[in-house]
């Protein structure tokens, strides 16, 4: 199959194309605008595969996306660009505006005028399978039911406003026009190749750089952690089984405060990598100012896609974390070079593969 995928080169879009060339035979057209969130190191060892092509490409540039899909052909398109740092789109909201809503318009608007010159069994089969965060749904208390596919929408920040926007949008291409469109709302994900702002490769990196460890607040807010392979895997298993015009929620099961997660992550450094005083990594954990409008906590029930679709997570939190760090701390280059700027140095030159 060709599958057109966006944001390929940030986290999950990654760790997707990786997943993707190796268990399966798709085709894949990697588009991705390489914001300080995208990396091609992430995807390097695909750069010469024959099933695997690479263009830098902004969604906000509709004659290119028009082009590229129009020319690539695809049978189904995976989108998960968007801007997706919550504390960047309080700073900065117009970039998520930009992106994650004008950006998913103009997908929306260029696969469909692509869909409608296709035969009618083509047009059945083909999928636009849009990726989204459990974060539209809004806050939960503490005691309340996690989120299923009913909830409510609402979202509190800027990030989640936009993004509960495109998913709004995706629905109204689905039942206006009849795209074959699917939704997935998926709680955090964790793994190889997070950008080191998100809370897990902060900490981890913060304590192997004998640095103070930010939690937000009293560290009270809960998280549900999801392994990005087994996001990657449910992504699969809803764009092969998954129904046209459903919404399927993604979630590990694996719920911690922000306190307990940052204070696993130490106890497993002081085991592989333990500082050289002999104090525990934990205690370089402060705690710093709230973030505005912070989510207290966030909760999938992911009981649909487990009954109907048949996929659940396999990954164990704690073995997921100790692979994720050992993963962090098998691939410096790839965060020191985030960290000292020079992973943008690849894309002056345009367009590579
Ligand atoms: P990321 O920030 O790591 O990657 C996003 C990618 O999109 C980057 O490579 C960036 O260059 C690209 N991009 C941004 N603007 C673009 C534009 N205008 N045109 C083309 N490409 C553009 O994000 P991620 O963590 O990999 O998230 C992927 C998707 O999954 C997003 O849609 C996000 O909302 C969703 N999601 C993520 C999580 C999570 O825990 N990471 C949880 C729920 C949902």
């Amino acid at each position: 199959m060709r599958i057109l995928v966006t944001g390929g080169a940030g986290f999950i879009g990654a760790n997707l194309v990786h997943q993707l060339i190796r268990d399966t035979d798709h085709q894949l057209l990697n588009i991705d605008k390489l914001t300080y969130a995208g990396n091609l190191q992430s995807i390097a060892a695909l750069s010469d595969h024959p099933r695997h092509e690479f263009k830098q490409i902004d969604l906000c540039d509709v004659s290119e996306l028009e082009y590229v899909v129009a020319t690539f052909r695809p049978e189904a398109i995976m989108h998960l660009a968007a801007e997706s740092h919550v504390d960047r789109s309080i700073d900065e909201p117009g970039d998520f505006v930009a992106t994650n809503v004008v950006g998913t318009y103009n997908l929306l608007r260029s696969v469909h005028s692509y869909w409608r010159t296709l035969g009618e069994q083509e047009q059945s089969h083909f999928r636009f399978l849009h990726v989204s965060t459990d974060e539209v749904y809004g806050s939960l208390t503490a005691s309340a039911s996690p989120f299923t596919e009913s909830s409510s929408y609402l979202p509190n920040s800027p990030y989640s406003a936009t993004k509960a926007s495109s998913d709004h949008l995706v629905r109204a291409w689905g039942e206006t026009y009849r795209l074959p469109v699917l939704v997935t709302n998926c709680s955090n994900n964790y793994g190889p190749y997070q950008f080191p702002e998100k809370l897990i490769p902060v900490v981890i990196l913060k304590a192997l750089r004998g640095e103070s460890i930010p939690v937000y607040g009293k560290g009270e807010n809960v998280r549900d952690w999801l392994h990005v392979e087994d996001h990657c895997r449910g992504l699969r298993v809803v764009l092969e089984k998954g129904i046209p015009g459903e919404t399927y929620n993604i979630g590990g099961d694996q719920e911690r405060t922000n306190l307990d997660l940052a204070r696993s992550i130490c106890g497993l450094l002081d085991e592989i990598s333990p500082r050289s005083d002999g104090v525990s990594h934990d205690d370089a954990i402060i705690f710093v100012e709230d973030r505005p409008g912070h989510d207290f906590r966030y909760a999938i029930d992911a009981s649909k896609i487990r009954d109907e679709l048949g996929w659940k997570s396999m990954q164990a939190f704690e073995q997921g974390l100790r692979s994720t760090i050992t993963w962090y701390l098998e691939n410096r280059k790839w965060w020191q070079s985030i960290l000292d700027g020079s992973y943008r140095l690849d894309r002056l030159g345009g367009p590579s593969s």
